[in-house]
């Protein structure tokens, strides 16, 4: 795959890049591991200070970034900003918390002193999707760099500008050269680096082939690896939730970036006491939005990233049609304009038991099931090889912890769209990765949790 901006909207190759070769990469290497000999001996107040230093870049120049990212995977702008924002806020909740998520823990022993103590690793590589071109690549890099480690990122190559803009904010926010470093590579690259003895461990948000390619790469090492992979999360409605609330939660969530989210809502499984009430609800919430140029501030659907995502997408649809599904709304490329555009789009009748029903629908694609009732919804919920995120809607407490405790996933929410929050831990089970991000968890990942005893 080419290192290029080509806009989403109108197909035009803006710009390409000539990837890193072997002897640039390998002196990027270098300065990593020069860079992390000094950096892991700066305190958490530099580290704090540089983190907030860049929150203010990001909060100031956020227009800026917006567009660039746009224009380069094109989500609504109005998103893009959001996102901007997102960025600076996980930048100042770790420089706020890291030094007491890293504090020395004591614990009593039959030593005179012993204690955990958290320590940095070294340069951890990144490589990061496009789809939140700037959040995925803070959420890692705040917590990387408090703990004192440094960062290499090979980042998707359709938002090479995004990569490079990301390393000027941190360089400009004053972390030491070499403390984070952008590296405009190509996927097929990526073993070579986790053989590399200077990255230490790695963490990959994509695709289950890019996560298992790079953990049998990491495996060969034995180095460490945190992998944010795809989902198809389901959206619950029982019968006694507020289905008007659900049906706004349930269209935001799935048309979120343009219906590229890994934690977007896929399937949307409902009572059937109340499905044709929430199937026309739904429908109606789906022909309201607005699709068009996602640099207007009223864009709710912008294009698809890539001309392979629509085409896999449609291929998708298709196959669900085929499996008995009923298309409701959509369900064919927009054709009459350039560009990567998907219409909104709603399917029903898909039998529950069809390969198709299991997969991961990445575009503003809706898959409605009904069930009977909450046995059969979270037994279609679990039928998918994924965890990531489920959303669930009742106002019966018993419903509620049922579905909180039998729902095999990363993350449930109750009553609301899922979403990934500073303070909370994110990531998946099943094929939906392993490790966590953010929170006090994401921030031990990438640490030596040393054991200290003292007699
Ligand atoms: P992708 O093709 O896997 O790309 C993601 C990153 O991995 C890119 O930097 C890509 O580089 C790289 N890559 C691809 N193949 C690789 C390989 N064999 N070895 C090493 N690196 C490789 O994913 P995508 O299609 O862009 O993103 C969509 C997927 O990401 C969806 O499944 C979505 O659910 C998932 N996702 C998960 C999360 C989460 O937090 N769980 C968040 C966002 C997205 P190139 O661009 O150079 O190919």
């Amino acid at each position: 795959m080419a290192i290029a901006t080509i806009n989403p909207a109108t197909g035009e190759t803006l710009k390409t890049f000539e990837p890193l070769n072997d002897v640039e990469i390998a002196a990027k290497l270098d300065l990593a591991g020069l860079a992390f000999e000094h950096y892991r001996q700066t305190s958490f107040v530099e580290r704090s200070h540089w983190l907030k230093a860049a929150a203010d870049i990001l909060e100031q120049e956020k227009a800026e970034f917006a567009k660039l990212m746009t224009l380069e995977m094109g989500k609504p702008i109005s998103a893009a900003i959001a996102e901007t924002e997102k960025c600076a806020l996980v930048c100042r909740y770790y420089a706020e918390h890291a030094a007491g998520f890293l504090a020395d823990v004591s614990v009593k022993t039959d030593g005179s002193n012993s204690f955990v103590r958290y320590q940095p690793l070294g340069a951890i590589l990144a490589v990061m999707p496009w789809n939140f071109p700037f959040w995925q690549v803070f959420r890692f890099a705040a917590p990387t760099l408090m703990a004192g480690n440094v960062g290499l990122l090979k980042h998707a190559s359709n938002v090479p500008q995004c990569a490079l803009a990301i390393e000027d904010i941190l360089q400009r926010a004053g972390f030491p050269q070499g403390v984070f470093q952008t590296l405009l590579i190509g996927a097929a690259k990526v073993a070579d680096l986790m053989a590399d003895d200077r990255v230490k461990a790695a963490t990959l948000t994509g695709s289950e082939p890019a996560g298992a390619s790079l953990a049998a790469a990491s495996g060969k090492q034995l180095k460490k690896t945190v992998l944010e992979l795809g989902g198809s999360d389901p959206f619950i409605v029982l019968e006694s939730a507020d289905i008007e609330a659900a049906v706004v939660a349930a269209t935001t969530a799935r048309m979120l970036n343009n219906g590229q989210s890994c934690i977007a809502a896929k399937r949307f499984i409902v009572a059937e006491a109340i499905a044709d009430k929430f199937e026309k609800l739904l429908l109606d919430k789906f022909l309201a939005l607005k699709v068009g140029d996602p640099m207007q501030p009223d864009t709710d659907l912008g294009p698809l990233a890539t001309p392979d995502i629509l085409q896999d997408l449609h291929q998708q649809v298709q196959a669900a049609v085929a499996s008995g599904g009923k298309v409701l709304t959509g369900g064919q490329p927009l054709g009459d304009r350039p560009g990567n555009f998907y219409p909104p789009t709603i399917i029903t009748d898909i039998p529950q038991d069809s390969p198709i029903a299991q997969e991961e629908f990445f575009g503003p694609v809706a898959l409605l099931f009904r069930v009977p009732d909450i046995d059969a919804a979270i037994k279609l919920a679990n039928a998918t090889p994924f965890g990531l995120g489920a959303s669930a809607w009742t106002t019966n407490d018993q419903e509620r912890d049922r579905l909180i405790t039998e729902i095999e996933a990363g993350a449930v929410f109750i009553n609301g769209l899922v979403k990934s929050d500073p303070r909370l831990p994110f990531g998946g089970i099943k094929r939906s990765g392993y490790g966590r991000e953010l929170s006090i968890q994401g921030i031990h990942e990438f640490v030596n949790v040393k054991t200290v005893w003292v007699k």
